[in-house]
């Protein structure tokens, strides 16, 4: 990395000419006197004055070719953190613009990335929101990193290795993701050099090293390249420079290679005039040397996610060597090295803030800002869409869907349409059917069959991977919690006020219900039914009555559950902390097939699936309940027992019972005039399968004449 001069008020002039060559200069002067006397005093880390930063990170935002706003902000970034100054102030002197540009870097400054991780969910989130408010702020904010990763030096080891890792994990990704990339090279190099020194000099070493003998090289290939296409009428600038650090150090990493085995250091680069000329150049290229099979990729049809376009294809080279090569027109270019910034308009020296519309990304983050409230969530949602790879793949009528690496057919419903999502029941993959989870690959072709009758669930969000897919399948599942939640809670409260003689309907008449909501500082009924639903408040509380009395097999069933509460033992979809109780007829055990229905003030009740009840059901009230913990919980269950009424029964057959690892809690024993014994074993199981096995041998008992389970 060669040194440049530092940075002055003239080179900033002279840089924003070549750009903006009416530009309004004043307010630039006006900031630039007024952060220097501000900062007057201050230090460094180096020991030079403080102001050299911000007018380096004022050069940094000139070279971006960014606005004048963006630039002045540059020059007054840290006034508001460390010295006297006052957004106040700004705003006077200069605009609200500024003002607000200032102010959210100022946040953005104070957030750091090495807290808990529910702190760096918060902090992400910030960051994003400040981000799709004004991209402008995440412009001045990695200009500000940039120029403190190259004077990290001069900090202790440890705080070098912090911001660099912070700078790896969030900042580097971010200017990729905008399709910066000339900033996101620098910035990975220079993490490289502070988070692995060693591997960072060697590599350093060894392209210098090699440096004469690789330039010389590289000059007579671009010769050759350009001779080739001038054949074909083809006007090019062909160059070829040493990749960046970090792309070498990731090949070594991914291929467990040594320096010397990697050959293609050199990335060649030809530019032309259009669009046209660019797949006549690569048909030139590719008739000339041997393509290697795989390594074409078409970013000119299929621009990536953050605007890139070229073609890369790689070939073996006039000297038998490997030659990695990107095709591309001036336009494309200056994307790719500046990206979303390159698409800032002047108009009349004014920012159009209009443009960034027109990042698509940008618009997607606010849109999940507003689904995902939860910050964890949407942390892990901004995550996936920052550095997740992409694929490509085709509707039946041919159109391009781009989605992350790892996307399911679920994944590309979602992205055709949420209604498409919501309903998808299957999939067929270039003509065949798959399951939901199947993994995409690029180039695949989807067909997506529906029905109306299908609605997402929980299960879904285990099966896709885009943030999108993600986002609508939560929304819906939260939106049906509610109203589940609310049905509940209705029935809840209703159940508690007929203990007290009066009901629901009639307090609805008398506007009790809503003095109810207020004295409990709800701001609806409704509100207050869905806290009742979630169990966030007891109705009997609110009511202040007596909690009903248990039944027998509730205070039996609580007795064996006292430390692992219901809601331990089963997992409802889509609700935490509900009510739970076993149905009496068919007292389902853990293991058994069970299903659940939100009953009339009794919560959620479940059954076995088999359970013929269960038919009668109205099946909107439907539930899908599971069992958590299983083989932790015991469940209380009674087998009647018949067999030849012998001496020592009643000991045996309780012995059999224990060593099989139940517990009896209570028996009962009848007899018969025909020396029959009818024996009622309440028990403790843990599982259908332990159950069964007790049976089983009870069964087999030579005095037994048959044992089954009774429901109580
Ligand atoms: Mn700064």
């Amino acid at each position: 990395m060669t040194k440049t001069p530092p940075a002055s008020i003239e080179s900033i002039y002279h840089s924003l000419a070549s750009y903006y060559p009416d530009a309004d200069k004043s307010l630039i002067t006006k900031a630039y006197s007024m952060a220097q006397q501000a900062h007057a005093g201050q230090k460094r880390e180096s020991g030079e004055p403080y102001f050299v930063h911000p007018v380096e990170v004022a050069a940094i935002l000139v070279d971006m070719k960014l606005d004048i706003a963006s630039i002045v902000t540059g020059l007054l970034h840290d006034t508001i953190e460390d010295t006297s100054m006052t957004l106040e102030i700004i705003k006077q002197e200069f605009s609200v613009e500024i003002s607000e540009l200032v102010d959210g870097v100022t946040k953005l400054s104070k957030i750091t990335f090495k807290t808990t991780e529910e702190k760096q969910a918060e902090n992400f989130r910030k960051m994003i929101i400040a981000m799709a408010k004004d991209i402008r702020v995440i412009f001045v904010k990695l200009a500000d990193r940039l120029n403190n990763m190259r004077t990290l030096e001069f900090m202790s080891q440890a705080k070098q290795k912090i911001i660099a890792q912070e700078t790896l994990d969030i900042y580097a990704p971010i200017a990729n993701r905008l399709g910066m990339s000339s900033i996101k090279m620098e910035l990975e190099d220079l993490c490289l050099r502070f988070l692995h020194p060693d591997i960072y000099y060697k590599i350093a070493q060894k392209i210098s090293k090699t440096k004469k003998e690789r330039e010389l090289f590289t000059e007579e290939v671009t010769h050759i390249i350009d001779e080739k296409l001038r054949e074909y009428d083809i006007i090019a600038l062909v160059t070829g420079r040493a990749k960046h650090f970090y792309s070498i150090y990731r090949k070594m990493e991914r291929r467990k290679l040594e320096y010397e085995q990697i050959f293609d250091i050199i990335a060649y680069r030809i530019i032309v005039e259009s669009i046209t000329e660019c797949y006549k150049a690569l048909g030139v290229i590719h008739a000339a040397y041997k393509p290697i099979p795989g390594r074409f990729k078409d970013y000119i049809a299929i621009p990536k996610a953050n605007s890139y376009q070229s073609l890369h294809t790689s070939v073996i080279g006039p000297h038998g060597e490997r030659i990695e090569i990107q095709i591309r027109t001036q336009e494309m270019h200056l994307v790719a090295e500046g990206g979303i910034a390159a698409y800032w308009k002047y108009k009349e020296g004014k920012f159009d803030s209009k443009q960034s519309g027109n990042i698509a990304w940008v618009d997607r983050l606010l849109e999940w800002h507003k689904a995902l409230q939860d910050p964890n969530e949407f942390l892990e949602t901004v995550k996936i869409d920052l550095f997740a790879e992409d694929i490509f793949v085709f509707t039946p009528k041919g159109e391009i869907k781009q989605l992350p690496h790892g996307a399911t057919p679920l994944d590309f419903a979602y992205a055709v349409h949420t209604d498409v999502g919501h309903h998808c029941t299957g999939a067929r993959v270039n003509g065949k059917m798959v399951p939901l989870r199947h993994r995409l690959k690029s180039g695949d072709s989807i067909e997506i069959e529906t029905s109306a009758l299908q609605s997402p669930s929980k299960d879904w969000l285990k099966i896709v991977c885009s943030s999108r897919a993600k986002a609508k399948i939560r929304s819906v599942i939260k939106t049906q919690e509610r109203q589940r939640a609310g049905i509940l809670g209705k029935e809840l409260l209703d159940k508690a006020l007929r203990t007290t003689g009066t009901s629901l309907n009639k307090q609805e008449k008398i506007d009790v219900l809503q003095q109810l909501a207020e004295k409990h500082s709800f701001s609806s009924t409704e509100d207050m039914y869905r806290a009742i639903g979630y169990g966030k408040i007891a109705p009997e509380n609110m009511l202040d009555i007596k909690p009903p009395e248990p039944t027998t097999m509730e205070k039996i069933f609580r007795s064996a559950t006292h430390k692992s509460d219901t809601h331990s033992i089963i997992q409802v979809a889509g609700i935490d902390d509900v009510l739970i109780r076993f149905a009496r007829c068919c007292t389902p055990l853990p293991g058994d097939t069970i299903t659940g229905f939100i009953t009339r003030g009794r919560g959620v009740t479940v059954h076995t699936a088999q359970c013929t009840k269960t038919l009668d059901m109205d099946p909107d009230r439907r539930i899908d309940v599971a069992w958590a913990n299983q083989g932790l919980i015991k469940r209380h269950v009674r087998t009647r027992i018949v067999a030849t009424d012998e001496p020592g029964l009643l000991a045996t057959l309780s012995h059999l019972i224990s060593s099989s690892g139940s517990n009896i809690t209570s028996a009962l024993v009848r007899t018969t005039k025909d020396r029959k014994a009818i024996l009622l074993f309440d028990l403790e199981v843990t599982s259908t399968i332990q159950l069964q096995k007790m049976m089983t041998t009870l069964e087999s008992h030579k005095d037994v004449i048959s044992a089954e389970r009774v429901h109580i």
